[in-house]
């Protein structure tokens, strides 16, 4: 129970990866802040999470500009109090040839790919460092790190995510804030469903050969944001079952 008594606010976790993220925190002890745009799907983490004797409350939030990023902080303040642990996770994928990509396309996936994680930082990440200490992850992906046919949009915004990491790192890090990034590979969620047998291939190109439990991405979230990493600062974690490394 090593996030006894913390604060964590995990974006886009009424679904996938960062409803992992929600239940692996609270396992751990922290409060934990769900969002996302859909009521009745927090409602149901949150009752989950209540049920197993957790502390969890939901707060709605249609994330999509620097207004939107830090009203969520501030209501996030105002119902536990501070906010601890930052998991910047709502994201979209898609991918397509880069001349079919719409200027609205773009401007969608960055705006809550890199603008929201950006603001929700800039609102909260002062506080933690006022206090001297808190945790942040951002959940970046694997193809940030290669380049994919398809994929120049939504991997150039988590690239910008990995580099913005460091530099927060620097940033805050002197002031006891953690800045760290988890970067999955393919992994099972309701966000990937559409990509039907197009995942199990893109996960077949990797050691592990295989695609990941939300669980899995959500296990790595928690380590970075505890105790045990407190000599981690500034990295971009692959979860990915080795498509980086080979
Ligand atoms: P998912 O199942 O589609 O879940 C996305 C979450 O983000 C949902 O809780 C959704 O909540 C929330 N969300 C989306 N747009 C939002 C918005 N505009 N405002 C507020 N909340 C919003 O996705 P996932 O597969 O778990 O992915 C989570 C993160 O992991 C993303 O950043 C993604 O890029 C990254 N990732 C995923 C994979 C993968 O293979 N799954 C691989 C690498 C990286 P509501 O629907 O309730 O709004």
């Amino acid at each position: 129970m090593e996030l006894t008594g913390k604060i964590a606010l995990v974006t886009g976790s009424t679904s996938g990866i960062g409803r992992a993220t929600a239940q692996a925190l609270a396992d751990r002890g922290a409060h934990v802040l769900v969002s996302g745009r859909d009521p009745e799907r927090g409602a149901q983490v949150v009752q989950a999470l209540r049920a197993a004797g957790h502390k969890a409350d939901f707060l709605a939030a249609d994330l999509h500009d620097a207004d939107s990023a830090r009203d969520l902080a501030q209501r996030a303040i105002a119902a536990a109090g501070r906010v601890d642990i930052l998991v910047n996770n709502a994201g979209i994928g898609g991918f397509g040839p880069t001349e079919a990509t719409t200027e609205a396309e773009f401007d969608a996936m960055y705006a809550i790919n890199v603008k929201v994680p950006y603001f929700l930082v800039a609102a909260l990440a002062p506080a933690m460092a006022e206090r001297g200490g808190g945790a942040i992850v951002n959940v970046s992906t694997m193809v940030a790190a290669f380049g994919m046919p398809g994929m120049a949009l939504y991997g150039s915004g988590k690239a910008a995510v990995n580099l913005l990491t460091k530099a927060w790192a620097a940033e805050f890090g002197p002031h006891g804030v953690r800045v760290n990034a988890v970067s999955p590979g393919p992994t099972r969620t309701e966000g990937t469903t559409a990509m039907g047998d197009g995942l199990d291939q893109l996960a077949s190109q990797a050691p592990t050969g295989r695609v990941a439990d939300a669980n899995e991405i959500a296990q790595a979230v928690a380590y970075l944001v505890g105790d045990g990493a407190s000599f981690v600062q500034g990295v971009v974690l692959p979860v990915d079952g080795g498509r980086v490394a080979v």
